[in-house]
């Protein structure tokens, strides 16, 4: 396995590939989990070679205090990614990618990033969408591979791909939970013992609420879900919304022709979790 942290680099041993490699590539923020292992899997068995890269983005941040306490495990990412064939990590700083200038571009991804987490994370889909761009074109993969955890990031980086002509088949790869049907995130390290034997009132909340929208309208079951976090002692709501899967806007009718997935952001303490799950 060959790890870079020089865009030049990188690209010289990307270069030096015999034509018609086909290249597999999945951007993570490290601190890596079986989700994103399961990304590198799917890399693996579609492309040629596959490129990782680990690079805990700061224009996508909205708040430093999570920047900075988003954990890292560099060592121990490299030795799974080493156990799982991966070819190349890419890890560069952020002055390798940025300069002096760490700023995002603006991007228009058709009112997709004003839904949902565009609501609640200033910037962040300009600091992904600037990431990813930046990425696509140092690596020059035929195959990108991302998590439906992130749903809304798949639409939008779909969309940017499309808007841009972009090169590159955007491939989407299902939720991975943990035993108890939490969704697996890096940030899941940060939840004390008591937040976590907890935490999967999440996905059951989202499991119910699948159920209760075979019957009930989308308020109905908005309703229910922030009544069930109420009065919860160890998590807090930000949003839940049941939205269109291609527009990602909040459902008012439904209609039978459309998919409609459940979206949902809550607080431990200072951790955000997100997760969603297909009605
Ligand atoms: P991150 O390191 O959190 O930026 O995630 C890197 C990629 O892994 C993104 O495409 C995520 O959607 C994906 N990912 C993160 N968690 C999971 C999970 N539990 N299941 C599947 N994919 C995931």
């Amino acid at each position: 396995m060959l790890i870079f942290t020089k865009i030049k680099s990188l690209q010289q041993e990307i270069k030096s590939l015999k034509d018609g490699t086909t290249i597999g590539f999945v951007p993570t923020m490290g601190a890596l989990h079986e989700g994103h292992l399961s990304l590198v899997e799917n890399a693996k068995k579609e492309n040629d070679i596959v490129v990782v890269s680990i690079f805990v983005n700061p224009t996508q941040f909205d708040n430093t205090d999570d920047l900075i306490n988003y954990p890292k495990t560099i060592e121990k990412d490299l030795s799974l990614l080493k156990s799982f064939n991966c070819d190349i990590v890419f890890t560069p700083t952020p002055e390798e990618i940025y300069a002096d200038n760490i700023k995002s571009e603006s991007f228009d991804f058709d009112g997709l990033e004003f839904q949902m987490e565009g609501k609640f994370r200033a910037g962040h889909f300009n600091g992904v969408g600037t990431i990813v761009e930046r990425l696509f074109e140092i690596v020059k993969p035929h195959k990108a591979y991302f998590g439906e955890k992130d749903f809304q990031q798949i639409q939008i980086i779909r969309k940017m791909a499309e808007k841009k002509n972009l090169p590159v088949q955007i491939i989407s790869c299902p939720i991975h939970r943990e035993k108890d049907g939490l969704a697996m995130s890096s940030r899941n390290t940060r939840l004390t013992e008591v937040q976590r034997a907890a935490a999967s009132f999440i996905y059951e909340t989202l499991k119910k609420a699948k159920i209760q929208f075979g019957t009930k309208n989308a308020s109905d079951v908005l309703k229910w879900v922030e009544n069930e976090f109420k009065n919860h002692p160890l998590f807090t709501l930000e949003y839940f919304e049941i939205a269109d899967e291609e527009t990602l806007l909040p459902v008012k009718t439904k209609n039978p022709t459309k998919k409609y997935r459940a979206f949902i952001a809550v607080f431990a303490g200072k951790v955000r979790l997100i997760d969603n799950i297909r009605l």
